[in-house]
Order: structure tokens, then sequence, then C-alpha cells
């Protein structure tokens, strides 16, 4: 099964120590148990038995070592850090936030010409350390250019720190935080390391109320040398933008995980749930809405896993993830509230109640899509791939599943980050010339009109400077890319007929809800409102389908899995 089930864990690993990584998380929290997970999310436990656990097993020293810094199993390999997310989020997200806000620190050093603290960060890893992303500021959000930590240089040649951070996860216990920060003559940027021990670092306070340590903490005259800078200037930003392409795309394998987990609990109680001398998920709608979620969730996972053979195959030359990294981003995290919302529409009070993993999904789904750039950021940053998706493709090698043991690193030499309007695409029409299906057909229909629309119907200048409207088209952009990515990894993963039709079932839905909203903006034209009713569709329905996904894939899932108290 695609979907993860810790008590039948058999996901491919072609070594035994990711295996081995894999199966001792799932048995330490199995060992834990439900009411002791929940527990300590009520107290806002701090997490330091997990993070023991991290150290004795030496979890993030092999799976966040690039090749060369550390012992011979440590490799950054997003074959299996995918999965290790999908573990983590599925028990809790607070145990997932430690090691992604790890992951985001480690970004810069790992890109760093300062081979010096490469060595440092690969020690701190094997003594169990984890790390933080000193990014964000408390005054500008998303507006990184606006960045006020501050270095002063100084007669000696070093600098001194001033300011503050804000958001900033681990920062309570980090010997390496990453920050990032402007030089006060120059005005260029920096990232630096920053160790929380030094007494002229101020951890202010925890900005959170929850497990995990979301800090604010101040540099004051904080002495930074030349040995403690990671990068400068050109390569400082483009380090921070291509950490973040790195860890944005973990907030999909999240949201896969909290939602497997969640639908596993839904299905589990709804079927043994009796109401008028029938079981609720005897209910039509109840069937329909399980099976819309399930769909889904297997789309939001062939998506990502798609996504992630594109991010291994990367190379200076094949930039094509920089597109499909944002989807994950945005499209999987939504989607994954999409899933919550229909299953808390049938387990209703349920969903309350404190002994549920439910309670803490429900709250927990909302963050994955405000994180690392929320949606708008990121659909922003889609719409400018656009033009060469749909109007000038080109040849690439077929790229196969990656699941190697191979060290992702480019990652951390992915160059600079502008350019993206000149990066090019595989033509996106093969991938749904392979199927035949009346759901596929429908949406094919959709896209050859969308694609009229931008080039008959071109936004005007006017509506290509509106955020608003641009929110709109990018939807429906991204849409097609979701299908062509699933579509591609429906075959790699032998995913039958009935379900790929249930999933196009609901893109279809989708297109047609966005085609509308892209028709209901102020600007938008007669042509274009033409159009977008041109796009609308209704599914092709068929009962005996349906009847195949729920009875044989969705319902049986109420025995699939249940966490040990
Ligand atoms: C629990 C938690 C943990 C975090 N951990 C870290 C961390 O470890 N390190 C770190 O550096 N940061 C961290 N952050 C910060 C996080 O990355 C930011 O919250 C996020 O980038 C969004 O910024 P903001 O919430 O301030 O929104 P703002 O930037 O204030 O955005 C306000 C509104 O403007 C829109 N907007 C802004 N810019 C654009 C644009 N260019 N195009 C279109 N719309 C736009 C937004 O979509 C939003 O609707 C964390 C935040 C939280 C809540």
């Amino acid at each position: 099964m695609l979907l993860l089930n810790p008590k039948r864990h058999d996901r491919y690993y072609p070594d035994e120590r990711s295996r081995e990584i894999m199966r001792k998380t799932i048995a330490w929290f199995e060992a834990r148990g439900l009411k002791k997970v929940k527990q300590d999310d009520f107290d806002r436990a701090w997490y330091a038995d997990f993070l023991e656990f991290v150290q004795r097993e030496r979890l993030f020293a092999t799976l966040l070592t690039p090749a060369g810094y550390g012992a011979s199993d440590c490799r950054w390999d997003t074959w299996r850090n995918c999965e290790f997310n999908e573990i983590l989020a599925f028990y809790g997200l607070a145990y997932w936030y430690t090691w992604q806000v790890s992951i985001l620190g480690l970004g810069p050093i790992w890109q760093s010409s300062n081979e010096a603290l490469k060595h440092k960060a690969a020690q701190l890893l094997e003594e169990g350390s984890v790390f933080a992303f000193g990014l964000s500021e408390r005054a500008h959000g998303a507006d990184i250019y606006s960045t006020e930590m501050s270095l002063t240089p100084q007669a000696d040649g070093s600098y001194r720190a001033n300011g503050e951070k804000y958001y900033i996860g681990n920062a309570n216990l980090a010997p390496m935080v990453s920050t990032f920060g402007k030089l006060a003559d120059t005005g260029d940027y920096v990232f630096f390391g920053a160790d929380y021990r030094h007494q002229n670092y101020e951890l202010i306070r925890n900005v959170t109320a929850s497990q995990n340590y979301v800090a604010q903490y101040a540099l004051h005259d904080y002495p930074v040398s030349e040995a403690d800078i990671l990068s400068r200037g050109q390569e400082a930003w483009d380090a921070c933008l291509n950490t973040v392409n790195v860890g944005k795309f973990n907030l999909g394998w999240a949201s896969i995980g909290i939602c497997t987990h969640a639908l596993y609990e839904a299905v589990l109680h709804a079927a043994n749930r009796r109401l008028y001398n029938m079981a609720v998920t005897d209910f039509p709608h109840v069937q329909q809405m399980f099976t819309d979620a399930y769909a889904r969730l297997m789309a939001m996972k062939l998506f990502a896993l798609r996504a992630a053979d594109y991010l291994r195959a990367a190379s200076p030359d094949d930039r094509r993830y920089l597109l499909y990294n944002p989807i994950v981003k945005m499209k999987v995290t939504t989607q994954g509230e999409e899933v919550i919302n229909l299953l808390w529409e049938v387990i209703a009070a349920k969903g309350f109640e404190r002994d549920t993993y439910f309670e803490m999904a429900a709250r927990d789904i909302r963050a994955l899509p405000k994180l690392e750039g929320t949606v708008h950021v990121n659909i922003a940053l889609i719409v400018k791939f656009m033009a060469n998706y749909f109007f000038n493709p080109a040849e690439y090698p077929e790229i196969s599943r990656q699941d190697q043991a191979a060290d992702d690193e480019f990652l951390f030499r992915q160059g600079p980050a502008r350019g993206l309007g000149r990066i090019r695409f595989h033509d996106y029409r093969a991938a749904f010339e392979r199927f035949d299906l009346p759901n596929v057909r429908l949406f094919v229909e959709q896209i050859a009109v969308f694609r009229e629309l931008l080039s008959t119907a071109t936004p005007d200048e006017a509506q290509q400077k509106d955020i608003d409207f641009l929110l709109a088209l990018g939807e429906i952009f991204t849409l097609v890319v979701y299908g062509q990515l699933i579509l591609e990894n429906a075959s790699v993963y032998t995913i039958n007929d009935d379900l790929i039709d249930q999933i196009f079932d609901g893109l279809v839905r989708d297109c047609s809800r966005h085609a509308l909203g892209l028709h209901s903006k102020p600007s938008s034209t007669p042509r274009q409102m033409d159009l977008c009713l041109r796009m609308l569709r209704k599914p092709a329905a068929d009962r005996a389908r349906f009847e195949r996904v729920w009875k044989g894939q969705v319902y049986p899932l109420k025995e699939a899995y249940d966490m040990n108290l």
C-alpha cells in the first residue's frame, strides 16, 4: 500500500540502516503510545526524551549530514528524508518541527564555503545537537529585504551583531543558529552562526504556546569573527532562498503524515459507530466524503513522491524542481486541510475528544500552508513559470523513481536563485495522453480551454500586476501541474484506473471551482469570463467505479492501523 502504515512498514530501502531508522522511530512512538503523546501535547512538555532518542540513535546525524562530512551511513538522501518527515508528523507535528527547523538551520551551513563551520556542524550532529534558522523578524514577515539584524565592522576586522529575530524554532538550544543579517557599512546580506549559550545572546521568550520552542531572541553586541561567517552578499541571499527551497518541500510531507493517521482513526471510528441501527459508514454521503478524502490523500502522496524524483535529479541544467517544490508546499498542504475538513464532517464530535490523534491533527494541519512562505507567496512564485510551461516545452531525459542510496549534493549548490522565468519544462501533454479515462479526458478539456485563455485572452498589464487576479490564475495552473505529476507517478506505482479516475473526479470539480473564481474577479474581461465558463465540467459519474474504490480501498482501512495506547 502506498500510504504509510507503521504496523506494516515495508517501504523499499536500498540499505539496512535507512530501514532501521524508520523502524526504530516507529517503535519509539508506538512504545510511547497515544496517551502519552497527547498528554505531552496538553502539557506543552518539551520533547527532551525524543531528542535523547535522536541523539542515541544518531538519527539526525545519519540523515542530515551530507556525504563526506560524517560517518559512512551519513548522506542527504531525499528518498529517506521524505518518509522520516512523514513518520514524525504521523505521530505529532511538534516532533517534526524540531527536525524541520534543524534542516533549515543546516541549509546555509551546507551551502557555505566555510569548511571549518561545516565540520563543526557535522560534529555537533554526531553529538545530537539540533539546529535553527534565524531568518524571520517580527516587523517584516515575508519581506526579508527589510532585515534589520545588523553587523557593524570593528577595528580588528571582526563585527558586532545587533538585532532581534522572531519565530525561530530550536533557538533555545541550537549551538549554531544560522542567523541572517546585513553588514552595516555596505548593506550586503550575511549569514553567520550564533550560539545560544553566549552571554550576548538573549533568549527572550517562546512566542508560541506549544511543545515547540519558537523563539524571539536578541543579539546585543554579539561578536562575530570572520570564522563565524557562513556567506555574504549574493551568496548569502541565494543560501537563504535555496534553503527555503529545500525546507518548504517537507511541509507537504508533514501534511501527508498527519492526514494518513487521521484517516485511519476516522474510518475506524465511523465503521464502528452505529446510528439508527446502521454503521455511519453506510451513509452514502459518508462514503462520498471518505472516498474523496482518500483520493485526495493518495494524490498528495503521488505528487509529492514525484516531486521528490525531480528534486533528486536536479542539476544546473534541470531546475524543474523550482516549480514542483512550491506546489508541494502550497497545494499538498492546502489539500491536507481539505482532507481533514472532510474527515471532520464525518467524525464530528469525536474530533474534539482529548484522547484522539484527530484533535491534534485538526489544529496542526492549519500551520503547514502558512509556514515558510504563505500560499500567496508561493503562488506568486509559481505563476512565473506559466508561460514556459504551456508554450515553450523542452526535451529532457525521462526521470525514473529516485530511490537510490545517493547523496543529494546539488541541493547545496543550487546556484543563483534568479532566472526562474527562463526554466523550461517537458511537455505536460505526454502524461495526460497515456490515460484514456473519463475524468482525465474531462480535465484535459478544461486544460485546453485554460491554455486558450492564456493565449487568446492573455491577462493585460494591469491584471499581471494584480496579485488577487494572479492568485486565481495560479490556482488553475497549479492544478494542471498537480494532475501531470500524479499521472506520471500513477504508472510508477501501478495505481489502478479506478483510483486515478476517482482522483480526477476531484480535480475536475476543483478546476470548475477555480474557473468560477477567476470568472468572478473584478477585472476579468467578457472574453476571459466566457472562457472561464467554458472550463466548467461535471465529473463523469460511475457508481460501479466509486463502489470499487470505496469497498476495495477505503473501507478496509478500518482494520489497517490503530495506534498503541
Ligand atoms: C510556528 C512557527 C514557526 C516558525 N519557524 C520559523 C523559523 O524557525 N525560522 C524562521 O526564520 N521563520 C519561522 N517562522 C516564520 C514563518 O516562516 C513566517 O510566519 C511566514 O514566512 C509568513 O510570514 P508572516 O506570518 O509574518 O506573514 P506576512 O509576511 O506578514 O504576510 C502577511 C500577508 O501578506 C501576504 N504576502 C506577503 N508577501 C507576499 C508576496 N510577496 N506575495 C503575495 N502575498 C504576500 C501573505 O500571504 C499574508 O497574507 C515560523 C512561524 C511560525 C508561526
